[in-house]
């Protein structure tokens, strides 16, 4: 080991030094640091066209992306949103600061993504939308998701925070559902330090999300509607627009550490995988496993085995959204059986660009007792 330095389960991938630099340079020209300058309205232009999308709105983090994104709605509050447990808290939050009831439905053991084939049983005559997460980048059951939706009437809204520059059939992903956010968090495959992105698929939709994300404001003396501040300022559009120049490497990088754990850890007893969903491509985002009952450890035990030897692997979701203090047990009787079983053996192991070869043989063998 080159030193005894912390490894994360992520990094932050930057663009070089002077490359930002000089990129931020002109601000100091013109003064405009935020209110949709043109960093902004430039990385929505690039980051459709990258993303495959026919228009995004960008937002200072993903969350307001998802709360702003179902606020867009206008659902009557109180109505139901089936969705999961097995996530980042900011997916169930975005619903229930929308004064909105979040319905957790199960997920599948095979990739951790809603169980389409529960989501039926949890509609009821206030149910609005369906609220899925393409959970570690595994892409959900978006046809079957759809037809839900079609016979009962009811909106899709996609978490796509982990699915950046994934494609489904050929087309990217944020065009499934009736709209897709994205995060852009620091630690994220794609950052713009704090940032995210709604999927506008119609001209209405982007007016709204300017709205929403800009007091409502549509002229000098003219506020249309009540709106939050929720727009991505210039230093972070330009350090999206740096970061979108270098995100092949990005990929190709984590592509190599990826498949390196993946065949090691294939063939280690005791733990597996999840596997992702036919026709997707992959942004490897995330390097999740399995710690199964015939494993020598139990998740947690791995989990501190990897910390005394200061390598920080992440217990992702644990807990369930629906089962957090916040939510005082209020969900506790609802039979999430798999995303239980998930939560308790689930766990990410560090993987970002650049992460060194030596360290990932360290971390491989310790997997290996
Ligand atoms: C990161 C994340 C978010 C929130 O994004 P921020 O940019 O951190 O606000 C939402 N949902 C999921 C699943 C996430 O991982």
């Amino acid at each position: 080991m080159k030193n005894n330095n912390d490894i994360f389960v992520t990094r932050s991938s930057m663009p070089p030094y002077e490359e930002y630099i000089e990129a931020i340079k002109p601000l100091w020209e013109t003064h405009w640091l935020t209110n949709m300058g043109v960093y902004h309205q430039q990385l929505e232009k690039e980051l459709a066209e990258y993303l495959d999308v026919p228009q995004i709105s960008l937002t200072v983090n993903g969350h307001m992306a998802l709360e702003l994104a179902i606020q867009s709605f206008d659902f009557p509050e109180g109505s139901e949103i089936i969705t999961t447990p097995f996530t980042f808290i900011s997916t169930t939050h975005a619903i229930v600061r929308n004064k909105l009831k979040p319905v957790f439905c199960d997920v599948k053991e095979s990739d951790g993504t809603i169980d389409e084939e529960k989501i039926e049983d949890l509609i009821t005559e206030k149910t609005v939308a369906i609220l899925p997460v393409h959970v570690f980048g595994n892409v959900c059951a978006i046809e079957k998701i759809q037809q839900i939706a079609n016979d009962y009437n009811l909106k899709v809204i996609y978490d796509a925070a982990h699915a950046f520059g994934e494609k489904y059939l050929g087309r990217g992903i944020g065009n499934y559902g009736d709209v897709s956010i994205f995060s852009f968090h620091a630690t994220k495959v794609f950052n713009t330090i704090e940032g995210g992105a709604v999927v506008c698929k119609t001209q209405e939709k982007y007016e709204r999300l300017r709205d929403l994300k800009n007091f409502g404001i549509r002229g000098e003396e003219l506020v249309a509607s009540v709106g939050a501040n929720a727009k991505m300022n210039e230093f972070a559009a330009i350090m999206g627009l740096c970061n979108l120049k270098h995100i092949d490497d990005a990929f190709s990088s984590r592509k190599k550490i990826y498949e390196y754990y993946e065949k090691e850890v294939e063939n280690i007893d005791g733990l597996s995988l999840y596997t992702p969903k036919e026709n997707a491509t992959r942004n490897f985002c995330y390097f999740p496993i399995k710690v199964e009952s015939d494993y020598s450890l139990t998740r947690d035990e791995l989990y501190l085995k990897l910390l005394a030897d200061n390598i920080h692997a992440r217990k992702y979701f644990y807990p369930l959204t629906a089962d957090q203090a916040c939510f005082k047990n209020k969900y506790k009787d609802n039979p999430l059986v798999t995303a239980r079983e998930l939560t308790i053996k689930s766990m990410v192991l560090p993987l970002y660009e650049g992460l060194e070869e030596e360290y990932q043989r360290k971390i491989i063998q310790l997997l290996k007792l």
